[in-house]
């Protein structure tokens, strides 16, 4: 696909064209290329991982074909505009960033257009890989197999019972915990103080 195919796919999907899904298109296609990917590969041969959600994600998906529900998509979100791409195969893994002044690249690039926004969808059209992207080859700080994890895999968690699938249970003291049970979760259940609502009905 093209970026023009790809653009069509993703604003499908997304229902609006914007800057961020074109550069996230652009990084997809970018990342793709640096593993020599012609198209988006099948059987999880490519592992993406996002350092932000959003529409540049949406980009992301469309020109890569790697989605969370096919678990080649995992978000760790650090708020930042970036991807790490990942050759299951090989391991090899690839970091790809805007260049820090890509903005006023992008307003220089399209120098008739003042307003910024549109002067970012035109130059993210056009300006070559080099003038956007960092590209860095990096060192994953957990195997692929890790990250990845069987799927499959199923443990009941020792203290909420809760089921816990793809290894994600932490070992605690020769006991299985879920994450939210073991580390301060993102969640908690309030205190309902029965006698106090009861009185009240
Ligand atoms: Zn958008
Ligand atoms: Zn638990």
């Amino acid at each position: 696909m093209n970026l023009a195919q790809i653009l069509e796919k993703s604003m499908q999907d997304h229902d609006h064209l914007c800057p961020r899904q074109i550069l996230g298109a652009r990084i997809g296609m970018a990342g793709m290329k640096a593993l020599n990917f012609t198209e988006p590969p099948k059987k999880k041969e490519l592992l993406i991982i996002s350092e932000t959600d959003g529409c540049f994600v949406d980009g992301v998906i469309a020109a890569t074909g790697c989605t969370v529900g096919h678990r080649t998509l995992r978000v760790e979100d650090y708020g930042k505009v970036a991807v790490t791409f990942v050759d299951t195969k090989t391991s090899r893994a690839i970091r790809i960033a805007p260049k820090l002044d890509i903005r006023e690249q992008a307003s220089a690039h399209i120098p008739n257009e003042p307003r910024h926004y549109f002067a970012q969808m035109q130059a993210y059209q056009s300006m070559p890989d080099e003038e956007m992207f960092t590209i860095a080859e990096v060192q994953l700080n957990k195997s692929v197999e890790e990250i990845v994890s069987c799927a499959g895999m199923r443990v009941n968690c020792d203290m909420c019972g809760e089921e816990i699938m793809n290894e994600r249970e932490l070992k605690r003291d020769g006991l299985n915990l879920c994450r939210a049970c073991a580390l301060p979760a993102y969640y908690q259940v309030p205190i309902v103080l029965t006698a106090f609502s009861e009185s009240n009905l």
